[in-house]
């Protein structure tokens, strides 16, 4: 990724090009901008204050190692402690190589990794679930199932393992593609559930961080390459069922003739969020596992009862 162009700040060879600043950067400089833009954030909404037990929710790609990486970066000098938690969802010939490549990482890193898993906390992989699902014609998407269990694991064992913040490496590219998601499946619900930070709420909901909420997808990757941050070239096989797939797809396309309307569309999201307020909901206990849910029994629940058939009631759960 060497570019003939030069470094608009020293000259040097480029190694980046800045499409919205029209610029281009060496790796010096490039590797500069990024931190600083990533510490500007996190220190401009507050993200973490002295004595945060911060979780980082690593799934052991460039997003996620980055997040993990900056934050441990900026620990001692902002005083709080990181440590990772890795989700197993149970998917054979993937998660594999993901966790072997986030356990080596986090050991040169000198951080503590906690893994959960969704076998043991829902009794199925996320490949069972896809069986039982595909059998019923797979109404409900596995990327579906995956998200609603991925939360819940993540914000129990944040809570368990004691921390104050739980950082998860969304960029600024998932941020639009779930608003885009949200707006065409009318979900006004998602639409203003979450920014760059989660409101103040229920005490068993760990509040949310996210320091790569402004950073484009292309940059975190140039990142990675210059940092030699690895991860290993293994896709989910059950990214072809998700929506998130053509509406990346076509975002990217708007995006490589217009130069900066993935701002623009995250402009419009905090505008959405600033006038349709969320609905005050309030959080009471799942009947069945006693975590945090706004209905009598948490969605999470809901999907695993649905999945294993084991209830009377197989409605489908609406995710
Ligand atoms: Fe989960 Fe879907 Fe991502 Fe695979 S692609 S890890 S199923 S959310």
């Amino acid at each position: 990724m060497v570019y003939a162009a030069k470094c608009f700040i020293c000259g040097e060879r480029a190694a980046a090009r800045v499409s919205y600043l029209s610029e281009f950067l060496c790796s010096k400089h490039f590797v500069e901008y990024f931190e600083r833009r990533v510490r500007a954030a996190i220190e401009w909404f507050r993200m973490v204050e002295p004595g945060d037990r911060v979780a980082v929710a690593v799934s052991g790609g460039k997003d996620s190692l980055t997040t993990l990486y900056l934050l441990s970066k900026y620990s001692g000098e902002l005083g709080y402690e990181v440590f990772g938690i890795a989700v197993d969802e149970g998917i054979a010939g993937y998660r594999e190589f993901k966790l072997e490549a986030l356990r080596s990482f986090t050991s040169e890193l000198g951080v503590d990794l906690h893994v959960v898993s969704f076998k043991e906390l829902f009794g199925l992989t996320l490949d069972d679930a896809f069986k039982a699902l595909a059998e019923r014609g797979l109404e409900i998407k596995p990327c579906a199932v995956c998200g609603v269990f991925r939360r819940y694991a993540l914000n129990k064992a944040a809570r368990e393992l004691g921390a104050t913040k739980l950082a998860t490496g969304h960029n600024l590219d998932d941020e639009i593609q779930v608003f885009v998601m949200n707006l065409l499946k009318a979900h006004v619900d998602g639409v203003v559930r979450e920014g760059v930070v989660s409101e103040p709420g229920e005490e068993a909901l760990v509040p949310r961080i996210k320091p790569l909420y402004f950073v484009p997808e292309k940059e975190v990757l140039v990142y990675t390459l210059l940092k030699g941050i690895y991860t290993p070239f293994v896709e989910c096989p059950y990214i072809v069922y998700a929506l998130r797939h053509p509406v990346r797809r076509w975002l990217n396309a708007v995006d490589s003739e217009d130069p900066g309307v993935k701002y623009r569309v995250l402009a419009m999201k905090e505008v959405f969020r600033n006038v349709l307020q969320p609905p005050s909901k309030t959080l009471g206990r799942c009947e069945l596992c006693g975590e945090p849910t706004s209905h009598r029994v948490c969605r999470a629940c809901e999907l695993k009862t649905y999945i294993l058939g084991s209830h009377n009631s197989l409605k489908k759960p609406a995710v």
